[in-house]
């Protein structure tokens, strides 16, 4: 069988006046205005523990969109056993058919669900339509209708075989179940780390984020509809170290597809360690885990183009992309204009709810992190060796509001040149035009994480001394481009370092860590 070749989904424009536009906008409005109430989803089952937490959008907190029902240690057990039962015929199910689940998913996304996918994204995780629609519905559509073609090219690799003996692998799905935990800053990757390794063959615990609750909701009943079986994909909320020990105390437990914080995988990583006696298989273990996203500038880069990837690579999506730079080296000798751009683009940004179309910045996801971000901006506004240089204000009586932030330092050691912040906070670093080759080395020195970076030159020799110099410091590595936007199926995306395992989203390397091949030899 052939899939059909995927084409990424075109971004819609959502003017005034498109039929985009108008769904959208009257969904978000159903959708703000009508209180949801979301179950569990065990083996098929909606389950409403009472033990409930109201939801509310990060940009209006007072208003409670609905509720849902966590989940105690019994419930994971059940999701558990719940999974394994429904394992041996989701696993035994030729892969075509997995493959048409995933690609009807896509369609019902790219058709009917669009508008609600988009407007729950609006709703719970703060973003505006234009994020929404590049996440939750572009970015999620190719995800699935590029893995199924991946998924297609893993089942068809066979080994060669002789005259007399015929050689064949079967991709057979881990023995156990998976566990997902996800993020609340992409609809996409909340639904692809449990579908990626669900189509080929697994079944899956998942455990979105608080944060991601209302749009995961929307998620579970399409991939209901499309086919997805009861019991493949169970959905749970809760008490994370409760849910969390209890999978890991699972013999079945298989593997991990995980996108969150450093210190809750490295976490997860030494339990893991600790039961591994008790597996009856070493689970796989895939994750991605924030950056500290670098952009540096050569003395011969562009200062619009420079300016451009910073303004944009750090304030679009509230800056809340692990990808989002970050960390800015610019060159004394540009670095004043670069700057002045900056801050003309950041003054033209409109701030606010995602339901006026004209915001380009919205609400950080929570009070934690609006409380985090604030801290930092306010110890640099008193540090000597720190300057704000263009927002600094924040405001939380409505929604957790940050202004897009630009903070210039005299020291390549300051806090927030190697500290992940998640939110629309940047740091400038101006070094001496004749320090390139040490401003690389401080780079490299400075890269605990290893996620996204970018180099800017018009140069040739810099560009590649940069490449070279800073080849550990980037699982996606830029020139003269911001570091954000990984497309699916262009530049397949993760990092290395404390950024992750490095198993690239959107690949075939990903969906390979999914399967626990068989080979058989036959002598005929
Ligand atoms: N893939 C996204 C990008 O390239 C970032 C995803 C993330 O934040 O984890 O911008």
């Amino acid at each position: 069988f052939n899939v059909p070749a995927p084409v990424n989904e075109p971004v819609k424009s959502y003017a005034p006046g498109t039929p985009e536009r108008e769904a959208t906008l009257a969904a978000y409005k159903e959708m703000f205005n009508n209180k949801i109430d979301v179950p569990l989803y065990i083996n098929g089952e909606e389950i409403r523990t009472g033990n409930t937490v109201t939801m509310t959008p990060p940009h209006d907190h007072q208003h409670v969109v609905g509720t849902y029902h966590n989940a105690d240690k019994n419930h994971i057990d059940t999701a558990i056993s719940g999974a394994l039962e429904a394992r041996t015929k989701w696993a035994n199910l030729p892969w075509e058919q997995r493959a048409a689940i995933f690609l009807k998913a896509a369609d019902l996304i790219a058709g009917p669900y669009r508008a609600k996918i988009n407007a729950a994204t609006m709703i719970a995780q703060s973003k505006t339509v234009h994020q929404a629609e590049i996440d939750a519905a572009c970015e999620l559509i190719d995800f699935l209708r590029f893995n199924v073609k991946y998924m297609s090219d893993i089942y068809k690799e066979q080994p060669a075989s002789n005259p007399g003996v015929w050689n064949r692998v079967e991709h057979r799905p881990l023995e156990g179940f998976i566990y997902a935990i996800t993020p609340f800053n992409f609809t996409a990757i909340a639904a692809n780390l449990p579908a990626s390794a669900v189509m080929m063959g697994n079944v899956c615990v998942w455990k979105p984020s608080d944060s991601q609750i209302y749009s995961a909701k929307v998620i579970v009943d399409i991939f209901k509809e499309a086919g997805v079986p009861d019991g493949v994909i169970n959905v749970v909320y809760g008490d994370p170290v409760m849910i969390t020990d209890t999978v890991l105390a699972s013999p079945d437990f298989a593997g991990i597809h995980f996108t969150g914080s450093t210190h809750v995988f490295k976490d997860i990583w030494k339990k893991i360690g600790n039961n591994i006696h008790n597996y009856k298989t070493y689970p796989k273990i895939v994750g991605e885990t924030g950056g500290k996203d670098f952009i540096i500038a050569h003395p011969s880069a562009k200062p619009q183009q420079v300016a451009t990837a910073i303004s944009r690579g750090a304030f679009e999506f509230q800056g809340q992309k692990c990808s989002a730079a970050s960390r800015v080296y610019l060159p004394k000798s540009t670095a004043a204009e670069t700057l002045a751009l900056v801050k003309k683009d950041v003054e033209s940004f409109k701030m606010g709810s995602p339901e006026d179309l004209s915001n380009f910045i919205t609400a950080v996801i929570h009070e934690g992190s609006f409380d985090k971000l604030a801290s930092y901006i306010d110890q640099a506004k008193k540090d000597t060796d720190a300057e704000i240089f263009v927002g600094g204000g924040y405001d939380k009586s409505k929604g957790y509001f940050i202004e897009p932030t630009v903070i210039v330092t005299t020291d390549p050691q300051y806090t927030t040149m190697h500290t992940e912040l998640f939110g629309p906070v940047v740091t400038v670093y101006i070094y001496e035009d004749n320090n390139w080759a040490d401003t690389l080395k401080l780079v490299d020195s400075t890269s605990e994480y290893a996620l996204t970076g970018a180099v800017f030159s018009q140069c040739r020799y810099a560009l590649d001394e940069a490449t070279k110099a800073l080849e550990n410091c980037a699982g996606n590595f830029y020139i003269n481009d911001k570091p954000t936007g990984a497309v699916v199926g262009q530049q397949p995306f993760g990092g290395a370092r404390a950024s992750g395992t490095n198993d690239k989203a959107g690949s075939i390397l990903n969906l390979l860590r999914w399967v626990s091949p068989r080979l058989i030899k036959e002598t005929l």
